[in-house]
């Protein structure tokens, strides 16, 4: 699906309708000290190999996409998700 860069949509701060610039949203890289990943490598100490089982297989074959629509008077970004898609490009 082809996503324009910019677009005229309502912004929350502003209270109007203002122009907006799209991106894509990017996952961050995760944590290592996060809550779950200190629990994770806690089980996985000492012997007795693989504790949890490993993902796989997953059922879906599309990722739900998150836009970004940053607001070019005040930058404010709101996040608009996700429909299902194979691929999305910001056009010109
Ligand atoms: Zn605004």
């Amino acid at each position: 699906m082809k996503i324009p860069k910019t677009l005229s949509t309502y912004c929350p701060k502003c209270k109007k309708h203002s122009e907006h610039t799209l991106s894509l949203y990017k996952k961050g890289r995760d944590s290592s000290l996060a809550a779950g990943n200190r629990r994770y490598a806690r089980k996985q100490e000492g012997y007795g190999g693989q504790r949890k089982p490993k993902q796989r297989q997953t059922a879906k074959t599309t990722k739900k996409q998150t836009l970004l629509f940053k607001c070019r008077t005040c930058g404010y970004t709101i996040q608009k998700f996700g429909i299902r898609l194979r691929k999305a490009e910001i056009t010109a």
